[in-house]
C-alpha cells in the first residue's frame, strides 16, 4: 500500500484534512467550518475531519501534519501564541496525539508548511533558494535557503508580513504596529488603499458596492475592467507590494518568490506591474535575477506541506549541507 500522510489546514473559520501521498497529490479530503474557536471545540472538529480522512483512505497513513496559524513550538506541537484564535500555550499536538496514539503528529506554522509544500511539490521544485508569500487576509510567508527551510531561533523566520514598510503613513496592523507589509500589501491592504483613495473618486462605481461586500476581489476586478478608482488603489497596493518584495530579495536573495493567496489570482495583471517596481528598488543584488511568479498549489499548499513535513519528521526540506 502506498504511503501517505494526513495534512491539516487549520484556519480561523475552517479546518480541512487531506490525504496526501508521497508525490504530494491529494487523494481525499474532509472539511468542516469552525464556528467556536475555543481549543476544545477546534480540537474536536480537527480530530473529526482527520478521523474521517484516515477511515476513507486507501493509503497506508503513518503520520498527521497540522499547519496552524501562530507561533508554534514544533518539538511539542504547542501553539505558543495565535492571534487568529486568541490562543496562548494550547498543547494542540498533545491533544491530537491523544486521539491518534499510533500516529506521528507534527504541528507547524501554516505559512511555513505552505512554503514547504510549494518548495517540494509546487513552483519551488528544482531551486535551492525560494520564498513564498501568500497575499490573503494577511501575508503569510516562509523561505528556503540553500535547500533548507529557514525556521529561526524561535520559529519566527519568514514572518515577512510584519516588517514595517510605511511606519509613518501606513495602516494599523493587526499586530499593533503601523504600516506592516501585511497591512499594506495583503488583500485587506488592497481594500484599505481603495477606501483611503475614495475621496478622490466621488463618482466611483466601487462606492456603490455595499461596504461589507467591498473585498479585495471587487477592487481587483474593477481595476482589471479599467475603473479609475480600482486602478489607483491597485497602483498604490503594487507600490507597497514591490517595496516589501525588494526587501525580501535583500534579506533572502531567493531564485524565486512565489505569490499565492486571493490577490495573486490577478496573475499577469499583478505581476507585470510589480516586477519593474521591484527591479527599481533592488540595489545590492543583480536586478532581474529573482523570478516573481504565481504559486501553483493554491489553497492546498498548506495541507500538502503539513503532510510532507509529517512524512519527513518536520519542516526540514533537506539535511543541512556541511561546510
Ligand atoms: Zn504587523
Amino acid at each position: 500500500m502506498a504511503r501517505a500522510a494526513i495534512g491539516v489546514d487549520l484556519g480561523g473559520s475552517h479546518v480541512m484534512a487531506a490525504v496526501v501521498d508521497e508525490a504530494g497529490a491529494i487523494t481525499g479530503r474532509e472539511e468542516r467550518d469552525v464556528i467556536d474557536r475555543s481549543p476544545a471545540a477546534v480540537v474536536e472538529a480537527l480530530v473529526a475531519v482527520v478521523r474521517t480522512a484516515i477511515d476513507g483512505s486507501k493509503h497506508d497513513v503513518g503520520a498527521i501534519g497540522i499547519g496552524s496559524p501562530g507561533n508554534i513550538d514544533p518539538s511539542t506541537g504547542t501553539i505558543r501564541y495565535s492571534p487568529n484564535f486568541g490562543w496562548e500555550n494550547v498543547p494542540l499536538g498533545d491533544r491530537v496525539k491523544a486521539a491518534f496514539p499510533k500516529f506521528d503528529v507534527f504541528v507547524g506554522n501554516d505559512a511555513r508548511c505552505a512554503t514547504l509544500g510549494e518548495y517540494v511539490h509546487g513552483i519551488g521544485q528544482g531551486t535551492k533558494d525560494f520564498a513564498l508569500l501568500t497575499l490573503g487576509t494577511g501575508i503569510g510567508g516562509g523561505f528556503v535557503s540553500n535547500g533548507v527551510m529557514a525556521i529561526g531561533h524561535q520559529m519566527g523566520a519568514g514572518e515577512f508580513g510584519h516588517h514595517q514598510i510605511r511606519p509613518d503613513t501606513g495602516f494599523v496592523c493587526g499586530c499593533g504596529k503601523t504600516g506592516c507589509f501585511e497591512a499594506q500589501a495583503s488583500g485587506t491592504g488592497l481594500m484599505r488603499h481603495a477606501l483611503r483613495l475614495a475621496p478622490s473618486f466621488p463618482r466611483s462605481a466601487l462606492l456603490d458596492v455595499p461596504r461589507e461586500k467591498l473585498g479585495s476581489k471587487a477592487i481587483r476586478k474593477a481595476a482589471q475592467a479599467g475603473d479609475q478608482h480600482g486602478l489607483a488603489a491597485f497602483a498604490a497596493f503594487c507600490d507597497d507590494l514591490a517595496l516589501g518584495l525588494a526587501n525580501v530579495i535583500a534579506f533572502v536573495n531567493p531564485e524565486i518568490i512565489a505569490l499565492g493567496g486571493g490577490v495573486s489570482s490577478a496573475g499577469d495583471f499583478l505581476l507585470d506591474r510589480v516586477r519593474p517596481l521591484v527591479e527599481a528598488r533592488t540595489t545590492m543584488v543583480p536586478r532581474g535575477t529573482t523570478r516573481i511568479v504565481r504559486a501553483t498549489l493554491g489553497n492546498d499548499a498548506g495541507a500538502v506541506g503539513a503532510a510532507t513535513a509529517a512524512m519527513r519528521g518536520g519542516l526540514i526540506a533537506q539535511l543541512p549541507l556541511v561546510a
